[in-house]
């Protein structure tokens, strides 16, 4: 018997502004199932260290800051709402600051593995539409769908100046590609939970392409 769409796990890996969010987010919306953000979940941690005034270089702290605090999203009216100790922080973990900080978050093995866990009992509970780094490889391999998004630098760095405009933020087209160009480094490299197509994965380039068109393309292969 076929596998009723409420119950698949669709994993979405890619670089900044590969397009995954937008594209995860319809594509849930599509099939019926739930959207998860995990990068969020990065961001609202490293929301609570940067407050803490945490050591970005002491991992056991940060670590025991993962397993001590609680992150949920929740979907809203307008989009995902993220939680951090039930307070809404969705308006403030999208900031340069906060996200020029979040890839010391994100190499700590122990913090990554409170954040699989909880990622992978929230898409277990009823399948999900999960978007990230290490999704495919990490949280989880096997998946019944997993595809790995990409575009060129360029075209992301735009993507990112026009969301970061449309939200306030006054910031450089040059500054915004250098960032982008430094989190692929960080994100790439890390010794754990590094950004990496799954062999299995499929690959789409979305430079030119509208997002309609991704999340056809995607509905292709999920349908045949
Ligand atoms: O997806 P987004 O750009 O919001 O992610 C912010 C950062 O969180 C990434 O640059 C990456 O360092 C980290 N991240 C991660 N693993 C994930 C999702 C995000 O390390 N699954």
């Amino acid at each position: 018997m076929e596998k009723k769409a409420k119950s698949f796990v669709i994993a979405i890996d890619g670089p900044a502004g590969s397009g995954k969010s937008t594209v995860s987010k319809a594509l849930a919306k599509k099939l019926g199932l739930l959207y998860i953000d995990t990068g969020a979940m990065y961001r609202a941690l490293t929301l609570k260290a940067m407050r803490e005034n945490a050591n970005m270089e002491d991992e056991v702290f940060l670590t025991k800051l993962a397993r001590s605090t609680k992150i949920d999203l929740k979907e809203g009216k307008k989009g995902l709402i993220v939680f951090l100790d039930g307070e809404d922080v969705t308006g403030l973990i999208r900031r340069p600051e906060l996200t020029n900080n979040v890839k010391y978050i994100a190499r700590v093995p122990g913090v990554r593995r409170e954040m699989v866990k909880l990622q992978r009992s929230i898409g277990e509970r009823e399948g999900a539409v999960l978007e990230g780094r290490d999704i495919g490889t990490v949280v989880f391999p096997d998946a019944d769908y997993k595809f790995y998004l990409d575009a060129d630098a360029e075209e992301r760095a735009n993507r990112r100046h026009k969301e970061l405009a449309e939200s306030g933020e006054k910031i450089s087209l040059e500054d915004i590609k250098k960032g982008v160009l430094i989190r692929d480094k960080s994100d790439m490299n890390r010794s754990v939970g590094a950004l990496k197509k799954a062999e299995d994965a499929i690959f789409i380039n979305t430079t030119k392409l509208s997002i309609e068109g991704v999340v056809e393309k995607l509905l292709s292969y999920i349908k045949n």
